[in-house]
């Protein structure tokens, strides 16, 4: 039997009745496999006795004698103090609230106990401390390793502790290991019912460490078998079968050639630039990939400003030379209507037919749309997720792109690709992936990186300005618009009084977007072309004001977070972002990409009130001193955890008990490689050493529950 085969009910544990159950199921330990994942939130060492002398060492475990009872007046009311000694040194346990103790501690007798000491008025004393009567009790919560487990109301360390205590005795000995017994000679690690037992009661750090390592090993490798079987499913699902050789390691058949298309070479020949090489490089993935057997699925990742669009309408031009058709999905509509502006400008001069889909777009103009779409008319379609909806048909789709693709979630990415037969996927990200993540979240796809930024491009100068200093960073605007540049102004709310997130600052002294719009038209920039644009705004006007700023009418855009995706005007040098301190990296580093497109020296100044917190100072700091995305993607790691990851929440992957995919990085590859390795030489896990894998997958698969 597996862990996660033990599904009967927790009535069956030894001391567990019916009231104390409630709160159990409340926290989702519906069962005994339940119960015995649920580990640890940290553990109490109280394995080695240390001496009343040795107080200072932070928490004392010590066997006592109880010297006497007495009780004083402190302050106004009448305390118990209880004096007691061991063999090094006496001191008093003070015992506010807590007359019964008296009956307890009794003079003469012997305790164990533990508890938090400090020297005060000349005496050794703990106001914080446990104990019980010294007996020969095996089940003693004293002297040893103690979990501390995750409670919820109504529950308390010591029920949980018997409670685990009862559910290993009676259930951990026949539970079947689920790593490969190659893997656990290997590396030296715990049989399934030694690790839990260790997980859980510890007798020493070591084996709690070796505990920690077996369980983390097992969840890791899992999480890569899942991500490694949808890869070679991929691959399989292709026409020529037959998985290539090392299909983990990929960009190696190189061939040399680049394997362009005539319309890809057209719209080349037709730039005013040449592809950079990052560009170049993942042209080739994509060119390689689509006249490969299998349908692509491949991950563009490149930082704000590498020129992912390009690529994709490259891509688009391929599918269309071969005679089908491209879509490509962006999460905002202003995000998609300036792909489709873009793609107009550039394809149309080539004779492709190009078309833009929204949510808004009136009746007649749509029906004319679908049906150039169902006849193949239109060669291809950008737009937002009405791309997907259920009336749109085409006649033949064989390339998604997906911008800005963790705005999406997996079952969008479905619907879409659903629309055509075999389809080919390209997702684009500028919010960088960690590597880290990349190799479980994307763990199935093929990467492409774009490492360079076109050429030409100055870094963009970032300046931190306290928000009493704010007149300064006006001033310095204005020059820049007196040169004929533009600027964006960007406030973390849409209309005075919204509330704020997370009430980190009265809201009497939050900016808001609208309020600042008309302060700005009316005192700081009078006389300059401005705009204000954010979400509650209506879809057609909102085009027409992108498009006013886009063509330099409009010199300065009022907005809040709207513009932090994918907005390209190159002559905007100026990005201030007000509240910075409101905002996470990720968006931080989209906003500041709004600027420095061009070939002109760009800024972005960082404006921020004086009531900040540390982690609102540290994520200014990491701006200041960083630029590139990849970097900053690890500090917000680092600083949130991968759950609250951009591109992550949605994947259901991260939902892990043990394992940390950042903290046990190195783990994690080595569970991927093992993981690959055993998929491709034995696909369908029956050789005699990975039955048990194909068995925990059929009988008892990890993750199901997180949907993966
Ligand atoms: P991303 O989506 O990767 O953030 P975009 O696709 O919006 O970046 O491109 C940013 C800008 O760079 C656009 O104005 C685009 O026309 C321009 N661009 C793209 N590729 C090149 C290149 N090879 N050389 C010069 N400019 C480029
Ligand atoms: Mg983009």
């Amino acid at each position: 039997m597996f862990l996660r085969e033990l599904t009967a009910s927790l009535n069956h544990v030894k001391g567990a009745g019916p009231a104390k159950i409630k709160p159990l199921l409340s926290m989702g330990l519906h069962n005994i496999g339940r119960l015995l994942c649920h580990y640890p939130r940290y553990w109490e060492d109280r394995s080695r006795p240390v001496p009343l002398r040795d107080f200072e060492k932070g928490k004392v475990c010590t066997v006592v004698t109880v010297v006497n009872n007495v009780w004083v007046k402190l302050g106004r009311v009448e305390t118990l103090k209880v004096y007691v000694k061991d063999g090094t040194a006496q001191a008093v346990l003070v015992c506010f609230n807590r007359p019964f103790l008296e009956k307890q501690l009794i003079p003469g007798n012997c305790y164990r106990m533990f508890g938090s000491f400090s020297y005060r008025y000349g005496e050794l004393q703990s106001t914080s401390f446990e104990f019980e009567a010294l007996r020969p009790d095996p089940e003693t919560d004293f002297f040893r390793i103690l979990p501390v487990y995750p409670l919820s109301a109504g529950l308390t360390q010591n029920y949980i502790r018997t409670l685990m205590r009862n559910a290993l005795r009676q259930y951990a000995a026949p539970l079947e290991n689920e790593l490969p017994d190659l893997i656990v000679r290997r590396d030296g690690l715990l049989s399934k019912p030694d690790a839990l037992c260790a997980m859980h009661f510890p007798k020493s750090v070591e084996e709690l460490t070796l505990a920690k390592k077996t369980l983390i090993y097992e969840e890791l490798f899992y999480l890569e078998i899942i991500v490694g079987k949808r890869f070679f499913e991929r691959k399989s699902r292709g026409i020529g079968v037959g998985v290539p050789r090392n299909g983990a390691a990929r960009n190696q058949a190189e061939d040399g050639g680049k394997n362009m298309t005539p319309l890809q070479k057209r719209l080349l020949e037709r730039l005013p630039f040449a592809l950079t090489k990052g560009q170049e490089g993942a042209l080739r993935d994509i060119n390689r990939d689509m006249d490969g057997a299998y349908p692509m699925a491949r991950l563009l990742q490149g930082d704000v400003g590498s020129g992912k669009t390009l690529v994709s309408f490259l891509a688009a031009l391929k599918v269309l030379d071969s005679g089908a058709q491209a879509a490509v999905m962006a999460p905002t509509e202003l995000l998609a209507q300036q792909h489709a502006d873009n793609a107009a400008r550039l394809l149309e001069p080539l004779g492709v037919r190009v078309a833009f889909l929204a949510g808004n777009i009136k009746t007649a103009e749509r029906n004319q749309l679908l049906k150039s779409l169902a006849s193949g008319d239109t060669g291809i379609i950008l737009g937002t997720h009405a791309l997907f909806s259920k009336n749109v048909v085409y006649k033949k789709l064989s390339l998604v792109v997906i911008d800005e693709q963790h705005r999406f979630g997996v079952t969008q990415r479905q619907a879409i690709l659903d629309k055509g037969e075999r389809c080919d996927l390209l997702m684009m990200s500028a919010t960088p992936i960690p590597r880290t993540l990349a190799l479980t979240v994307f763990g199935d796809m093929d990467v492409s990186v774009i490492p360079d930024l076109p050429p030409g491009r100055k870094p963009i100068e970032t300046h931190l300005a306290r928000e009493s200093n704010e007149k300064k960073v006006y001033d310095f605007v204005r020059r820049e618009l007196g040169a004929g540049r533009q600027a964006y102004f960007v406030y973390p709310l849409i209309e005075a009084g919204e509330d704020g997130e997370d009430g980190e600052l009265p809201l009497r002294t939050l900016k808001d977007a609208e309020s600042m719009a008309s302060r700005l038209a009316s005192e700081v920039f009078p006389g300059i072309p401005l705009a204000l644009i954010h979400s509650k705004i209506d879809d057609g006007q909102k085009k027409q004001i992108m498009e006013s700023f886009r063509n330099g009418v409009t010199k300065i855009l009022v907005a809040t977070s709207v513009v932090e995706v994918g907005v390209d005007v190159p002559n905007a040098t100026c990005m201030v972002i007000e509240h910075a301190e409101r905002f996470g990296l990720a968006a931080l580093h989209q906003l500041r990409g709004r600027v420095g497109r061009g070939e002109a020296q760009s800024f972005c100044f960082l404006v921020y009130s004086d009531e900040l917190t540390e982690d609102g100072k540290h994520r200014l700091k990491v701006m200041l001193e960083n630029r590139d995305g990849f970097v900053i993607a690890e500090e917000d790691l680092k600083l949130r955890g991968p759950g609250q990851i951009v591109g992550t929440e949605q994947s259901g992957y991260l939902k892990l008990g043990v394992a940390d995919p950042v903290r046990d990085a190195v783990e994690l590859a080595r569970a991927r490689a093992d993981a690959f390795a055993i998929l491709e030489a034995d696909p369908d896990l029956l050789l005699p050493e990975n039955l048990c894998v194909g068995e925990v997958l059929r009988r008892a698969p990890p993750f199901s529950d997180a949907g993966v």
